[in-house]
Order: C-alpha cells, then structure tokens, then sequence
C-alpha cells in the first residue's frame, strides 16, 4: 500500500471504518450465525445513539461528575531534565476513576445498555481490570453484571475479583482449555448468545466485531480531544510526538485520532518482552500476519494453521495475541509507528517514574513511557506527550517480588 502522511487524514474518522466496519482491509465481523442479530442489534442502535445530544450530554455530564473528567496533562520536569531537553508530559488516565482508560468506554457501553432497555452486562476478563471497569459501570447504571473469567486468573488476580464482586458482579469460573482468557471470551460470547434479548455484550478494548473497535475508538477519543486542547493551552503549539502502549489498542485508539490530521509524530508501542522468540512477547504488529481472531481481521500472532500463538508480556493488559483492526490499518498506511520495548525497559521507566515524578504507572503505561524516554534522548530537543493509561497500584507485588524497591534501577 502507498504510504500515508498526515495530510491525508482530515477525513478520516468520517470515511473509517466503512459501514461494514473495515478499516481498509482490517476489521469486518465475523460471527456465528445465531450472533447476527445481535450485533445487529448493537451497530443499529450505536448509529442512532450516538448522534443523539441526549445521550452525549449524559454521558459528558457522566465523564465529568463520576469519573472525574477531564483528566490532566502533566509537564515531568525532573524526568525530561535527567534525560537531556526534550520534554515529556504525561496525560494522566490514571487519574481517571479507578485508575484508568478502561471505565471510558465502559461508562459508554453501560450507558446504551441503559438506552436499550438491557438489564445485564456481560464480559469476559483476563487480569481482571475490564471487568472492574466493567461492575462499576453496571453498579452505577444498577445493572447486572456477569464476568466470565478463567480459574487460573482467578487464582491469580485475587484483588480483582474482590474488587468485582463488592461491586455486585457475578464472577464466573471458566474451567475448560488453559482456563484463562481465550476460554473466558468464548464463554463470554456462549452467556450472551443465551440471553442476548435482556443483556448487552461489553467488549475490553478496541477489538472484536463490527461495532466494537469503532465504538469503543469513539468512547476513548475523548482523551486526545482533552490532551490536544490541554497540551497547545499549556505550551501554545503542537507536541512533536505523541505515544501510548498497545496491547488491544483501546487507551492508543483514544489519544491518536486527535492528532492524525496534524505534522505530529505517532508511536503505537507493543511489548516485547523478553525478546522476539514465539512466547517470549506479544508485539502483534512487529511479528505477526492477517488472520481472522475472536470475529474480527487483523494482524496477529498466529501459526500456519492461523491459531494464535502463545504470548506474554509482564504487562498482562498487553498480552493479547492480535490487536485492534483501526492499529493495522494505521501500521500498513505508514501514518503510525509501532515499535517494541522489553519487559526490563517498562520495569527501568516504572521506577523512573517512580522517583522523578512521584507517580506510580501500570506496567502498561510503564511500555509507552520507555519507549518515550529513548525517543526524547534519540530526539534532543522538542515534546513528547504520552498516554499514562493507568496507575500501577495493581503490580506493586509483583514488581516488588521481582525486583525489590528498584535500588538497581537508578537512571
Ligand atoms: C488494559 C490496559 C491496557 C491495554 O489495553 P488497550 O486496549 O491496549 O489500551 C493498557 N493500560 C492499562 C492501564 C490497562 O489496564
């Protein structure tokens, strides 16, 4: 495909994606027949909501009121400083009510569940941060709310599903395959083809079928909307470049839509880590090919037979085995870079983060700002804005079993 520049994108969000939900040749959906409806049932009435004020003024009054909206722009003084002159500022979606991007599209997902008469949101979840989102939304709107999740993440995730159930939320054990995520979308989506007439489908991230990837790019975008406006209020033009982490591609797919059409530089940044062998990563787009995953086309990580290869990440929001339809779209167009960086680079920019700023980012986040720390020594000069899509209350364990308090990580 020709490469695109940012010239080419000033009707972009009307042309993409196209009423069948692709994104050139990425996106679609492709679903069992008795789901049909269903999703039918969802792009109708997404299509007409969200060209309704009612709606979009509840929901902004929503942003505002419950999560706190909006979220600040953060100029990191002492980080950009330690680094040399290019400065990095931070959009700070960890701030953002449970701490972080994910209860954006939640609150909008819950909100036309509200709108159709539904009285139950059903997900699945992996490390258990969608469906925290998701029992918040649904405690708040005073739906159901069923979370299909692998026993093995249970065990594992064992805050969470406090946290879920506090909440109201039915945690369902997933007992079949590998017991985690894989298994808990496919029952997931078996919940809700049993009662999909009184429930509604939530997706996690900007994945799945026709209208997943568009409407949960349209509750996200939010964020660049405000960081854009915040960043040119703040310094009075432009960053030279703006990033997030990658795993499904939702907190990027909320940043990057404001800046297309504008001379700024895109990173899209995947994790790598322990390195580019099957199952040390899951950098989707640094590794993978076109194959069809969980009803939808796009790039991902799969064997010859096209079934997904094993991935990891330390970040277990990141570890997905594709990623969003819109991100390989953008890849294949040139608009958007997407590069790697390891588990020990997000470990070395969590502690950065820790003791120049004060701020303690999720491992996710912990990727974008990495990749940010050595774009702004590569740079010299200029402005980085990164998305901070979370806070990293949630792997302080774990970061400390591994690696203590970070004595060894001093920049
Ligand atoms: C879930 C999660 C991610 C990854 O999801 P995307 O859809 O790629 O944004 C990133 N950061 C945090 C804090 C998360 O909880």
């Amino acid at each position: 495909m020709e490469k695109k520049n940012y010239r080419d994108f000033d009707n972009y969000l009307k042309e993409y994606p196209d009423n069948k939900g692709y994104f050139g040749e990425y996106g679609g959906s492709y679903l069992p027949p008795e789901l049909i409806p269903a999703f039918k049932e969802i792009t109708d009435a997404y299509e007409t909501i969200c060209h309704s004020a009612q709606f979009i003024n509840e929901l902004r009054r929503i942003r505002r009121e419950f999560q706190g909206r909006p979220t600040p722009v953060y100029h990191c003084e002492r980080l950009s400083n330690k680094l040399g002159k290019c400065q990095i500022y931070l959009k700070r979606e960890d701030l953002n009510h449970t701490g972080a991007h994910k209860l954006n599209h939640c609150m909008g997902e819950g909100l036309l569940a509200k709108y159709l008469g539904k009285k139950k949101l059903i997900a699945e979840t992996g490390a258990g941060q969608h469906g925290v989102a998701l029992a918040t939304a649904a405690a708040y709107f005073g739906l159901e709310c069923d979370i299909y999740m692998g026993e093995i993440d249970i065990a594992k995730q064992a805050p969470n599903v406090t946290r879920m159930r506090m909440l109201g939320a039915r945690v369902i054990p997933v007992t079949h395959g590998l017991k985690t995520l894989k298994e808990a979308v496919d029952a997931a989506f078996e919940g809700y083809m049993r009662e999909y007439k009184d429930s509604i489908y939530c997706i996690g991230s900007a994945v799945g079928p026709h209208p997943f990837p568009k409407m949960v790019r349209d509750f996200q975008m939010v964020v660049g909307i405000e960081a854009r406006e915040q960043f040119l209020e703040m310094t009075g033009i432009l960053p030279d470049a703006v990033c997030a982490c990658v795993g499904g591609g939702s907190n990027a797919m909320g940043v990057f839509p404001a800046f297309l059409s504008d001379p700024v530089e895109i990173y899209g940044v995947e994790p790598l880590g322990k390195g580019s062998d099957v199952g040390d990563n899951a950098a989707s787009l640094t590794f993978g090919s076109k194959g069809i995953l969980h009803g939808f086309e796009s790039i991902m990580l799969r064997d010859e037979a096209g079934e997904p290869l094993p991935v990891y990440s330390i970040a277990s929001g990141l570890d997905y085995p594709s990623v969003g339809p819109e991100h390989a779209y953008l890849f294949s167009t040139g608009r958007v870079n997407y590069e790697a960086v390891t588990d020990e680079e997000a470990v070395r920019a969590f502690f950065a983060l820790c003791r120049y700023e004060g701020i303690i980012p999720a491992l996710e986040s912990s990727h974008a700002v990495a990749f940010a720390m050595k774009l702004a020594q590569k740079m010299g000069t200029g402005s980085i804005l990164v998305n901070l899509s979370g806070r990293g209350d949630k792997d302080i364990d774990y970061v400390f079993e591994k690696y203590g308090y970070g004595d060894d990580f001093q920049l």
